[in-house]
């Protein structure tokens, strides 16, 4: 199995590390860095937290954004955390200035709104009922997290904080509006490998 970390900004150590640790627990498999349109020879791709406008202008920048969405549109499973998961979802707003146009990948039936929390809440602990996915209550942390409004189609939310999504999913693509990556449980990337697994 190898799995791939977009690589440009944000916590993508912080992935490789917890991707890292459930590869040993369940066998074997490596992870690697995504920079170039060259590195998608993966079985699965995660997209870290960080700033989605750059992580979005960059992947343009490199030539990796359109055969990316080719790939994930064709059955690459993908793990989209926070800037992730805006880059992953279909319509995306700004909580303070709305609609702004940004690069995404946009390939999932999800409404998002950036920086949902504002100023006061701008990261946060919560615990999240995961049962959904059999991972329990666990808690995480939001760092000027989105918010998932709505979810259709084919899509569906597998984890709500106050009736707002924290985790939903479409096919193989799963996205989280929280960080994963830093939390002392492994279950979210544990669900992701399943995924990439099947
Ligand atoms: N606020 C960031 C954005 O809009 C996301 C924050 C994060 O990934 N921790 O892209």
């Amino acid at each position: 199995m190898k799995i791939g970390v977009l690589a440009y900004q944000g916590s993508f150590e912080e992935h490789a590390l917890q991707v890292r640790r459930v590869l040993q627990k369940i066998g074997k498999g490596e992870v690697i860095q995504v920079k170039k349109p060259k590195d998608l020879d993966v079985d699965g791709i995660i997209i870290p937290g960080g700033e989605s406008t750059t992580i979005g202008q960059v992947a343009q920048k490199m030539g990796l954004l359109d055969p990316l969405k080719e790939k994930i549109s064709q059955g690459l499973p993908v793990l989209g955390t926070c800037a992730g998961a805006i880059m992953l979802s279909k319509e995306v707003r700004d909580a303070k200035i709305g609609k702004k146009d940004q690069p995404l990948i946009g390939v999932m039936d999800a409404s998002i709104i950036r920086n949902f929390y504002g100023r006061q809440r701008e990261s946060f602990e919560a615990t999240i009922n995961l049962e959904e996915i059999e991972g329990g209550h666990q808690r995480f942390v939001f760092i000027r997290a989105p918010a998932i409004l709505k979810v259709w189609g084919k899509a569906k939310a597998l984890a709500s904080l106050n009736d707002v999504i924290v985790m939903a999913q479409e096919d193989q693509i799963i996205t989280t509006t929280f960080h994963p990556e830093l939390s002392g449980t492994t279950i979210v990337h544990e669900y992701f490998l399943e995924a990439v697994k099947r």
